[in-house]
């Protein structure tokens, strides 16, 4: 058995597909918001070539007394095995890697850009600003298909109206031209940057999703005169 185990607590949907894993928290597990986790199966009833380690965002802050993550449930064998997790299943981890974290200087407003699934560490650092009631200005762009494979819509819009700080913008690629939906539609290009935030000095950019999203995302940000050195990313490979 590996020495250093935590126990899945309990588990929602939180989107189409897509599900929210809450965890005991190990003593002195310290990270900062961003970070990510390594997660192991301990012998899986089956592998397959991608084998059993993952490497997760935090959901959660560090203020809350368990860890969380969020994943699309695709039908691989590492995520077959999550979808069938007894209640206090263990886990081997590894951890906390990363330095995608937010900047101190409050000054600059931080500007994320999430693709899907990519939401999971803008989570943790917009619970954290919260939490620590941070200075800093956060617009937080989110990309989906529709409404309901939109991780976490309902929380993020929650934060968005107790907290002035806070700009939320979901945005939804596939939606029917005649669906009801108050937010932005379409990809998240530089007119929609510049309109939710016009008034906008020296961002630090964020980005998070699909290795195709962070792309995509650094080449618009680019193109309009970003300064590289303001733009910091994460890809989720896999997706
Ligand atoms: C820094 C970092 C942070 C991350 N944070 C998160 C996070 O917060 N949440 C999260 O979910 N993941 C996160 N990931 C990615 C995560 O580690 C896995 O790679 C991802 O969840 C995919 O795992 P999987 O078991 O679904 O697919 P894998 O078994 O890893 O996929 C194997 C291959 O199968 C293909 N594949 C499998 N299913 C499908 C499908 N339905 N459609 C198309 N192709 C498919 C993929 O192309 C992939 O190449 C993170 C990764 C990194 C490096």
């Amino acid at each position: 058995m590996p020495n250093k185990t935590l126990k899945i607590l309990s588990s929602e949907d939180v989107a189409r597909g897509t599900r929210a894993f809450h965890l005991s928290k190990p003593d002195g597990f310290n990270y900062e918001p961003g970070q990510t986790i390594d997660l192991t199966l301990i012998n899986p009833p089956e592998m397959d070539a991608e084998g059993p380690v993952r490497t997760f965002s935090l959901v959660s802050a560090p203020h809350e007394p368990y860890l969380m993550f969020a994943t699309r449930m695709r039908d691989t064998a590492f995520k077959r095995a999550l979808k069938n997790a007894k209640p206090d299943m263990e886990l081997a981890w590894d951890g906390p890697y990363g330095s995608f974290i937010l900047h101190r200087n409050p000054s600059k407003p931080a500007v994320f850009l999430a693709g899907g699934i990519g939401i999971t560490p803008f989570m943790s650092m917009t619970k954290y600003a919260i939490h620590h009631k941070l200075p800093h200005e956060i617009y937080l762009f989110h990309s989906n298909h529709l409404p309901e494979d939109s991780p976490f819509l309902n929380t993020l819009q929650e934060f968005e109206k107790q907290n002035p700080n806070v700009h939320y913008i979901p945005t939804m690629t596939d939606l029917e031209p005649s669906a009801q939906w108050s937010g932005e539609r379409g990809i998240i290009d530089w007119n929609m940057i510049a309109q939710k935030a016009p008034t906008m000095k020296s961002p630090i950019y964020y980005l998070a999703g699909p290795p195709g999203f962070v792309t995509a995302m650094r080449d618009m940000l680019k193109a309009n005169g970003a300064d590289e050195d303001s733009i910091r990313f994460e890809e989720f490979p896999g997706y």
